[in-house]
C-alpha cells in the first residue's frame, strides 16, 4: 500500500506491507488525513518514533469483527491501550502503560491506505459531520479536553496563546461555553479568523505581559510561549500545556513557585463531545483548511505544514 514513512527521515513509498489483522483489530481504508504539529515534532526526534506517521483520520471500515462497523465511515481514538494495568483499571486509561499510540508510539498511522485499529477505538460517523470536518475530530477532543481539566466559572481573563491549528480549536471551544477568551497571536489572517467568529484577539507585538491572567492555555508549540504563559498568569493562575516539542530548552520555572501558579497538561480529549459539536455546526474547522493534497505529495505536504502560518493541510487518499 502507500504510506508516508518516518524513519530518521522522511519518505513516501508504495510498497509499504498491508496492517496484518491481530484479534479484535478492525481494517479501516484511510480517505483523508490531517497534519498536526504532532506530526512534524516527530520528524524532529519527539518520541523516537519510526514508522507510518499520522494520527487525524477519516476512513471506512473493510473489515472487522464488529459487523456493525462494517463499511461505516470512522474516525479513531489514537491510544490503543491494555484495559489490565493500574492506569487501566482506575479508569485513565488514556494513560496506559502499555499502550501504543497511532503515528506516535509503536503503532504505525494513518498516512496511508489502510490502518488497524481495535473495534473500541472507533466513532462512526453521523452523516452531518462530512469527510473535511471529520479530520478534525482529533485535535478538536484535545481542545475540549481542557473543559474537562479546569474550571472556568468566574474566569474573567482568559488567553490562549498562539494562533496556529490547536490554538484556533480551543478558543472556539471555550467561548462556545460563553468564556470570555481572548487569542494571542502573530498572524493577521489568522487574527481576522478569530474576529470572523466574533472572539477578541490581540498580536503578540503588542503584549506587555502584567501577570494578570487567570487563565492561559499555551497552544505555541514552543518553548517560548511556556515562558510568556509564565509572565501572563496571575498569581495563584493557572497555565495549560497543550504544546508538545521536541527542544529541550531549558527553562526558569520560579516564576511558578513565586506566583504558586498551576501548571496542567493536557493532551487527548472526549471525542464524542466533538463529533456533537461538529454536527451542531458549534465550531467552525473548514476555514482551517489551507491547501488539500495527494498522499503521494506527502513530504511537500509536511514541509508546507511546517511553514510559519500555515493552518492545516489535509491529505487525500482518493
Ligand atoms: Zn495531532
Ligand atoms: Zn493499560
Amino acid at each position: 500500500m502507500r504510506a508516508l514513512l518516518f524513519n530518521q527521515s522522511l519518505a513516501y513509498t508504495h510498497r509499504h506491507p498491508e496492517p496484518g489483522l491481530a484479534a479484535g483489530d478492525t481494517l479501516v481504508r484511510i480517505r483523508q488525513a490531517g497534519i498536526c504539529a504532532t506530526d512534524l515534532e516527530i520528524t524532529k526526534g519527539y518520541m523516537g518514533f519510526k514508522g507510518v506517521l499520522g494520527h487525524e483520520f477519516v476512513g471506512e471500515v473493510v473489515e472487522s469483527p464488529d459487523k456493525a462497523l462494517l463499511k461505516q465511515r470512522v474516525v479513531g481514538e489514537i491510544n490503543v491501550v491494555c484495559g489490565r494495568c493500574d492506569l487501566c483499571v482506575a479508569g485513565l486509561s488514556s494513560h496506559c502503560r502499555n499502550r501504543t499510540v497511532l503515528g506516535i508510539q509503536n503503532r504505525d498511522g494513518a498516512f496511508a491506505d489502510y490502518v488497524r485499529l481495535p473495534a473500541v477505538n472507533l466513532h462512526v460517523l453521523p452523516a452531518s459531520v462530512d469527510n473535511d470536518q471529520a479530520v478534525f475530530v482529533e485535535p478538536l477532543a484535545a481542545a475540549f479536553q481542557v473543559l474537562k481539566q479546569i474550571k472556568l466559572d468566574g474566569r474573567r481573563w482568559v488567553t490562549v496563546l498562539g494562533d496556529g491549528r490547536l490554538g484556533l480549536l480551543v478558543a472556539q471551544v471555550l467561548q462556545s461555553v460563553g468564556c470570555p477568551v481572548r487569542v494571542i497571536g502573530k498572524y493577521p489572517e489568522k487574527l481576522a479568523l478569530c474576529e470572523k467568529w466574533s472572539i477578541r484577539s490581540r498580536p503578540l507585538a503588542d503584549i506587555v505581559p502584567r501577570h494578570d491572567q487567570d487563565v492561559v492555555v499555551d497552544c505555541t508549540g514552543s518553548p517560548n510561549g511556556f515562558e510568556l504563559a509564565m509572565q501572563m498568569v496571575r498569581p495563584r493562575g493557572t497555565i495549560v500545556l497543550k504544546s508538545t516539542f521536541a527542544s529541550g530548552k531549558p527553562l526558569n520555572l520560579a516564576p511558578l513557585v513565586i506566583d504558586e501558579v498551576t501548571v496542567i497538561g493536557s493532551r487527548c480529549g472526549p471525542f464524542k463531545e466533538a463529533i456533537r459539536a461538529l454536527a451542531e455546526k458549534e465550531i467552525d474547522v473548514v476555514s482551517l483548511i489551507h491547501r488539500r493534497m495527494k498522499l503521494e505529495q506527502g513530504v511537500e505536504a509536511m514541509n508546507l505544514a511546517a511553514r510559519p502560518g500555515v493552518l492545516k493541510v489535509l491529505l487525500s487518499m482518493e
